[in-house]
């Protein structure tokens, strides 16, 4: 049997989090949507075993999990979300439809105090319509949690986004321009946010984007977890890891200790860009 939970819980503790795998009360009186028959690929289907109730997440997640009609994780899921719940850096590569996007939700859902009134996990992408199905996703897994999600883009006024930073936000989904606006604005507080994710990371950094990354990552606490995503990841992502973790961003951290936290995960290896 293996234990690849060693690290520290997060918020819960164990008694919350421990029933769910031995105990399926959790789901009496949910409802999964009817079961995808569509034939599957290995890219979905070759994984290791384990189960979403063996991740000790909340039983909130595991409601709004069960919801969704994902019975087992994905194998993105099960390499990245253990490994994202002990807070490490990950740079994790797996084809589109291989369920990228819970893979770095769920883990991001798991770290949220919903008690507490402030950003702490900002996802980021490079369109406003990949913002609004990753808050969708967002929505869906946490509906049990209490969670307020907000996604903003640049195609809103930034009226409403400072009205709607002025109550309870705890994920805060979409475009690097706009995120950075209200941040350097000072109306999203990201002080207290220890998530950052990059979805489609390959387009995140590149020339157009970097600099507002770099600048975005700079109002984060200096020990935020970084997760980067992508279907492919050309040099330019392997450019930022070593830009972020040895320069000016986190300069009390050495190149061994950063190199060493980080995760990197491949799967499905194809195109490096
Ligand atoms: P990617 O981000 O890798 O392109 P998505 O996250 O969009 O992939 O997932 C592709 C589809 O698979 C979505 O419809 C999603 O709801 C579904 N999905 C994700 N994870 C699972 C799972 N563990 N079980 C069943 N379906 C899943």
């Amino acid at each position: 049997m293996r234990h690849p939970f060693t690290y520290n819980l997060l918020n819960d503790s164990l008694h919350f989090n421990r029933p769910a795998s031995s105990d399926s009360s959790w789901k009496v009186g949910l409802r999964p949507p009817p079961k995808d028959v569509r034939p599957q690929t290995e890219d979905v289907t070759a994984t290791k075993g384990l189960e979403f109730e063996e991740m000790f997440l909340r039983r909130e997640l595991l409601m709004g999990i069960f919801e969704a009609g994902f019975e087992k994780p994905s194998p993105i899921q099960e390499e990245s979300i253990p490994i994202a719940l002990a807070k490490r850096d990950i740079l994790a590569r797996a084809k589109n439809g291989t369920g990228k996007t819970a893979a770095f939700v769920i883990p991001s859902l798991q770290q949220i105090d919903v008690s507490k009134n402030k950003i702490q996990a900002l996802l980021l992408v490079p369109t406003r319509e990949l913002a609004l199905q990753t808050s969708q996703v967002c929505k869906i897994l946490g509906k049990h949690m209490g969670i307020q999600v907000m996604v903003t883009t640049g195609g809103t006024t930034l009226k409403d986004d400072i009205l709607r930073l002025s109550e309870t936000v705890h994920v805060l989904v979409g475009t690097p321009g706009r995120i950075l606006d209200l941040a350097g604005k000072g109306v999203a507080d990201l002080s207290e946010c220890p998530v950052f994710v990059m979805d489609e990371a390959d387009k995140l950094l590149s020339p157009e984007f970097a600099p507002v990354m770099e600048q975005l990552l700079a109002f984060l606490p200096a020990d935020r977890q970084v997760m980067l995503f992508s279907a492919t990841f050309p040099m330019i992502v392997k450019d930022f890891k070593v830009s972020l973790w040895t320069g000016p961003f986190v300069p009390d951290l050495t190149t061994e200790y950063a190199i060493g936290k980080t995760h990197e995960i491949s799967l499905r290896d194809q195109s490096h860009g």
